[in-house]
């Protein structure tokens, strides 16, 4: 699956209320499935109301025991239970369905109904905007029919569809069409075989009226494919950029990676109410709309990238999650951290790699840094759970994928290759384990990996402090590492991790590499490296391209800061030391501190005429690091001075480099070109324009409105509105009305206009936001609509932590309400709360308090309690 995107130790916190049915799943506690299925036939008469469903599954004992057949349900009523043809005794524990089978083989069959338009958890078979669709990742399945849920139980499905013809004229499954038909009243079928055993979680089921866009694709041995996104009518002109995206993809996976495509079609459904990105179900993936539908006057750049992304992660797991799939939950990054690596590599090589990199590594420092030192820190193969839904987090995905990136770069492209090809001969068809993954890496080259283990194991970011110390007699330089990862939840004791840093050395004077790049191995707590040959004063470059997810400390100074954002040979770490000269001077001003923003303006004002550097990257490397980011950096957050520092900073950048950043707002491009220089000069513009409404209020009021009301696309539009709403006057609401009622029947974009607001850096924000929670545009029951609005103001750092308490008592009702409509969604509103070790006592207090009011939710689902009780701590 893709995910969507959007704290003092004072008091201790009291007990969460003990809650027997809230039980926690061990890793250690693994066994394989008592009983297998390699065959299951479903057959559905599909309504919106109510869908009948029968399954009959092919059982057999696995193993020597007498255990009976479990099969696990969710709020399921079996109307018949038959084994072999005749009825026996059965009964329910809890939910599951159990019944004793005699011998070691079965056909078990059972008949349940299912009420699709009372499903508001968008889990199981549901319905949306009039049409009929399924999630069962992870655990869903067992809402729609009694089956051994889990993903290391494969089967081969033959599945049966009927329905209403005017109302369901499109069936969809897994796998390839056999047989169709039309019935009396107006009713069809059809019935569909999927080859490929797999495990539940990967059945998808789509009824509708939909329209296809339609083309095909010839695979590297040469076979046809029939490529479909299904869409309603009036989105088929804004799904050509995701079949491109879906052609791409096969065509990389075939370069890059050796696998090709293996049914004979593929399709693609897009679904407006979602609680992912989107599902990699064999042959149907189903999306989120907002990763399908996109053109210029509605989606900005970013969309349009993501939605490449998303297209190609889905399609990548076909191998690296449908074909080798994860023995159980807890392996969940076995394929989810693999396929982000894989699909950053695809955007890495479609566009500019290294500002995919600063992307990348934004994302991870701004999510997945404060998981892994807050109360829900969890190693990146967890040991335990409640609900694995809650798991789907930054660490099973992005730091998995940073996992995977050190062993490649360990290993170097070609081992790594052949490792992966060894892992997909080996386990293809199997549930495998994070162990396998890396014992096949291990076995095809030779490299002894098993230090990097503790990397699925160990919680926390590790933290390196490094200095050197030249010695100019000797022309030697000594670089000093010490490593330490803080303690984390039910880990007090960390041990040492192996932490590769691709390491330079660049001449102060010169400006040039002295010390040519090198791969050093951080394994021990502490370790020296020398340099010999050094024959001017050497700055350190360290952790080029972002080799190692880590924290680093250098003691460098702003002059060396700025030499190296000026002339480092390495585009990441040239970035990267405009962000500590920046994260310096925020830190610095947040603490009350004096600050000279000189060496910044320098630097950024060098950056921006560069001839030789590209839009998109000059546009990452001036931008200032949120405010969640500098928080990261403080022993005890002052929300309020962080905001004030950043605003200084922001203004003393505007009106020094007022020239130059004018002439960067005023470069356009067309908005249908999305070649990388095109959106780059779009990015920098609307950056551009945020410094110069930092510098000059009225001046950025002015420049945004001029720039809202003639732009040809969205990424400009939504731009100059990101301005807009952070500034007051007549132009920010003309804007935001304009905006509306030009978009209003278009839900994606009324998400933006709903985001927008949430993310506005006003004083007011948490009061708008509150009036906008009584929009009549605005519902809980559509995942995107309460993410855009709820979940862009718990990011929002300023206006989310105001003083007043206000902002967490608005999040913990949007979290109470949601969970009786959709836990997994309001679980995933939690975290922001679990801050509050990190601020001072009246907030911090605050945070507590409405935490502890979800906890005292009465029917509090499974989803949010563990999220709210492990945040208390
Ligand atoms: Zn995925």
């Amino acid at each position: 699956m893709a995910d969507v995107r959007t704290i003092t130790d004072a008091e201790t916190a009291p007990e969460a209320p003990p809650s027997p049915t809230h039980v926690t799943i061990r890793r250690e506690d693994y066994r394989p499935p008592d009983w297998l299925v390699p065959e299951i036939h479903l057959d559905f008469v599909l309504d919106t109301e109510s869908t009948r469903v029968r399954a009959r599954l092919s059982v057999e004992r696995n193993g020597d025991h007498d255990r009976p057949l479990r099969l696990a349900g969710d709020a399921l009523t079996p109307l018949s239970v038959l084994v072999d043809g005749a009825d026996v005794p059965w009964r329910m524990e809890g939910p599951d369905l159990v019944i004793d089978v005699a011998g070691d083989r079965a056909a078990v069959e059972t008949e349940v109904v299912i009420h699709p338009a009372a499903n508001t958890r968008l889990m199981g078979l549901y319905a949306s905007g009039g049409m009929l669709c399924t999630q069962c990742e992870a655990e869903g399945f067992r809402r729609i029919t009694f089956f051994p849920d889990r993903p290391d139980v494969l089967s081969r499905y033959r599945v049966r569809m009927e329905a209403d013809e005017a109302r369901f004229p499109i069936l969809l499954t897994n796998g390839n069409p056999v047989a169709s038909g039309r019935l009396d009243g107006g009713r069809h079928w059809a019935e569909w075989e999927d080859p490929f055993p797999k495990p539940s979680y990967l059945f998808a089921l789509v009824a509708g009226d939909l329209k296809p866009n339609r083309d095909s694709f010839t695979t590297m041995s040469g076979r046809k494919v029939d490529l479909a996104i299904w869409v309603r009518e009036a989105d088929l002109p804004k799904t050509d950029h995701a079949m491109e995206s879906l052609k791409a993809a096969m065509a990389w996976d075939e370069r890059v990676y050796g696998r090709e495509y293996d049914l004979d079609l593929f399709n693609i459904v897009a679904v407006s109410d979602f609680n992912m990105g989107a599902m990699e179900n064999k042959g149907l993936n189903i999306f989120n709309s907002a990763y399908v539908l996109a053109d210029s006057n509605t989606a900005t750049d970013v969309d349009f990238d993501n939605i490449a992304r998303v297209v190609a992660h889905e399609y990548f797991h076909n191998w690296s999650g449908d074909r080798v799939t994860c023995r159980d939950w807890f392996q969940l990054s076995l394929k989810e951290g693999f396929t982000v690596f894989r699909d950053q590599s695809f955007s890495a090589d479609m566009g500019s790699a290294a500002v995919k990199r600063i992307e990348d590594v934004r994302s991870l420092r701004m999510i997945q840094f404060p998981e892994d030192s807050g109360p829900l820190a969890h190693p990146v193969r967890p040991d335990s759970y409640m609900e694995i839904s809650n798991f789907y987090t930054a660490t099973i995905y992005n730091k998995g994928a940073e996992l995977i990136r050190m062993l490649h770069t360990v290993l170097g492209a070609e081992k790594f290759r052949a490792g992966t090809d060894l892992y997909f001969e080996r386990h293809d068809g199997e549930a495998a384990t994070c162990d396998d993954f890396v014992k096949a890496l291990e076995d095809a080259s030779g490299v002894d990996l098993s230090a990097f283990k503790i990397w699925y194991s160990q919680a926390g970011t590790p933290v390196v402090e490094a200095h050197v110390d030249y010695d100019a007699g000797s022309g030697t330089a000594t670089l000093e590492l010490e490593q330490r990862v803080a303690p984390t939840p039910g880990q007090p004791d960390k041990k040492p991790m192996p932490i590769p840093l691709r390491t330079a050395l660049i001449g102060e004077q010169s400006g040039a590499e002295i010390a040519s790049e090198q791969l050093i191995l951080l394994d021990e707590p502490r370790q020296t490296v020398r340099f010999d040959g050094v024959t001017e004063a050497p700055l350190l470059s360290i952790n080029r391209g972002f080799s190692a997810p880590v924290i680093v400390r250098a003691q460098r100074s702003p002059h060396a800061l700025e030499r190296l954002a000026q002339s480092d040979t390495d585009p990441f770490a040239r970035y990267e030391a405009m962000q500590e000269l920046a994260m310096g001077l925020l830190t610095a001003g947040a603490r009350g501190e004096e600050v000279d923003a000189e060496p910044l303006i320098r630097a950024a004002g060098n950056t921006l005429g560069s001839n030789a550097l590209d839009p998109a990257f000059k546009a990452e490397a001036i931008l200032l690091p949120q405010e969640a980011v500098i928080a990261e950096r403080m022993e005890v957050v002052d929300p309020d001075a962080i905001h004030r520092a950043r605003e200084q900073l922001r203004t003393a950048i505007g009106r020094g480099l007022s020239a130059e950043l004018t002439r960067a707002q005023a470069a356009t491009a067309p908005g249908t070109d999305h070649s990388p220089l095109a959106k780059g000069t779009r990015r920098l513009r609307s950056v551009a324009l945020n410094f110069i409404a930092g510098g000059d209020a009225a001046a950025g009021a002015h420049l945004a409105k001029a720039q809202f009301d003639t732009a040809d696309n969205m990424t400009d539009r939504q731009g100059a509105l990101a301005v807009l709403v952070s500034l007051e006057g007549t132009e920010r609401e003309d804007a935001l009305k304009a905006f509306f009622e030009r978009f209003s029947d278009d839900p994606l974009v009324v998400d933006k206009w709903f985001a927008l607001q949430a993310s506005a850096q006003r004083a007011d924000t948490v009061e708008q936001v509150e009036k906008l929670a009584r929009h009549p545009a605005f519902t809980m029951s559509n995942p995107n609509r309460l993410r855009s609005l709820a979940g862009n103001f718990s990011m929002n750092h300023w206006a989310f932590n105001d003083a007043s308490g206000r902002g967490y008592r608005f999040l913990a009702d949007m979290i109470i309400a949601a969970d009786k409509l959709n836990p997994q969604i309001a679980a995933r509103l939690v975290p922001p709360l679990g801050r509050w070790r990190r601020f001072e006592p009246v907030r911090s207090a605050t945070m507590r308090e409405q935490l502890e009011r979800i906890v005292g939710t009465s029917d509090l689902s499974r989803d949010t309690y563990e999220q709210a009780s492990k945040s208390l701590g």
